[in-house]
């Protein structure tokens, strides 16, 4: 732990490139009762007809299934809507408030429990359920429509609710604002730059409960090492990153529960702002 000390201090004390950023996924949710998406545990396992995320996540499923994707949607939105923000999404939104600007979050998670938590300043890389877009080409990205509501398993949509799914310049299907298996990352629905620049910035990244089976998270820690940050992998096992973090003397991999540790981090940099670091 010493070690992490050292780094939030010296991060502390500098004056360009001092961002303290944490990169969520899946596994901060965990706690809430929200199942990840892979493993044994993955929601596309447990208690769904659907299979493969690779199959049934993409946008070539959803062109030819609308319904039936809005149907699996919106039975997830009342799973999430009905979970609620854990203890390490508490301490995120008590660091943002501790570290004002120079805190960032980067999530792939597109639950909400951040928000709810409290955090503000969130790059959500992976979309999120708010919002909804046309599934064709019209650009422009709108709130998710009031009547819609969550849905048990084998609940079918409404006629007033397919109507709201249509998009109100082409008439064609509405489509969730998140990223589909079969997508690639952008900045309008991703802040794919955004979240990189924030990497660039970052004195130290911290990895929180992501494996990093994407290319942009791997891509979000290789770029804050490459300016000269830190970065620090809090996951119980090996995971995508190790590969890239093994051997680098400004990576710390910390094979510990980020609930046990996220604690302790927060303390810390509450110490040292205390005394002036
Ligand atoms: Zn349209």
């Amino acid at each position: 732990m010493n070690q992490l000390n050292d780094i939030i201090e010296e991060v502390l004390s500098k004056d360009k490139r001092n961002k303290f950023t944490f990169l969520t996924g899946a596994g901060i949710s965990a706690d809430s009762g929200v199942p990840t998406y892979r493993g044994s545990d993955g929601i596309w396992v447990k208690g769904t007809r659907y299979h493969k995320p690779e199959e049934f996540g993409t946008y070539k499923y959803f062109k030819e299934n609308q319904e039936e994707v809005w149907q699996y949607i919106l039975f997830r939105k009342k799973m999430i809507e009905n979970a609620k923000p854990n203890e390490s999404h508490k301490i995120l939104a008590n660091l943002e408030k501790i570290l004002g600007d120079r805190f960032h979050l980067i999530t792939q998670n597109i639950d909400n429990l951040h928000r709810r938590a409290g955090n503000k300043n969130i790059y959500e890389v992976h979309g999120n359920y708010r919002e909804v877009k046309c599934s064709v080409d019209c650009k422009e990205i709108l709130p998710i429509p009031n009547n819609l509501t969550g849905k048990d398993i084998e609940e079918e949509l409404r006629k007033d609710e397919i109507d709201s799914l249509k998009c109100p310049e082409c008439g064609n299907w509405l489509r969730p604002n998140i990223l589909w298996f079969d997508e690639y990352y952008d900045e309008k629905t991703n802040k794919k730059f955004s979240s990189l620049k924030v990497a660039k910035n970052s004195g130290v990244l911290f990895i929180v409960g992501t494996s990093g089976a994407t290319n942009l998270p791997i891509e979000i820690a290789r770029t804050t090492l490459k300016y000269g940050g830190y970065v620090v992998d809090m996951n119980i096992e090996d995971n995508h990153f190790t590969e890239l973090l093994k051997d680098k003397k400004r990576a710390i991999i910390v094979r510990e529960r980020s609930s046990d540790i996220l604690p302790i981090i927060k303390e810390q940099i509450e110490k040292s702002i205390e005394q002036g670091v």
